[in-house]
């Protein structure tokens, strides 16, 4: 499963990317608003971690631009745990919201819960060939 994290800091967005790789997802990154959404625009995502401060182009307009076309999981990654923040990221469409610095596991179990809740949407595409069935949510084949 492919994720992006969109992070300016880039000691968090390496760390991010090398823990969700040792989960097994495919982790790309990008230090500016504009090359996620290129990288977004290029890519398909399962998920898309995005923090709000970003140079150039904010976390709230990323989430638009990806709101517009697509309806990929996204969970905001702010330093800022106002109410009224937390209410515009999912207003906007966001799927969750985390608040930093938060600890990795809290991350992956909320990335879990996120991915669980898309894949309930798209269970009846289930992987099917012949008589053989490719279960992704449970790791399994049969
Ligand atoms: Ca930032």
């Amino acid at each position: 499963m492919r994720v992006l994290i969109i992070e300016d800091e880039i000691k968090t967005a390496e760390y991010l990317q090398q823990g969700l790789s040792e989960c097994g997802y495919t982790v790309d990154y990008a230090l500016t608003g504009v090359d996620g959404i290129h990288l977004f625009r290029n890519h398909q995502y399962a998920l898309v971690l995005l923090d709000v401060n970003l140079p150039e182009k904010d976390g709230w307009s990323i989430l638009q631009e990806i709101r517009l076309g697509s309806d990929t999981r996204v969970i905001m990654l702010t330093a800022s745990g106002r109410l009224s923040n937390k209410v515009k990221g999912l207003d906007l469409g966001a799927d969750d919201y985390l608040v930093k610095p938060f600890e990795f596991p809290e991350l992956v179990a909320r990335i879990r819960s996120v991915l669980r809740r898309s894949e309930k949407i798209t269970e009846t595409e289930a992987l099917k060939i012949a008589d053989l069935e490719i279960d992704s949510a449970r790791h399994c084949v049969y």
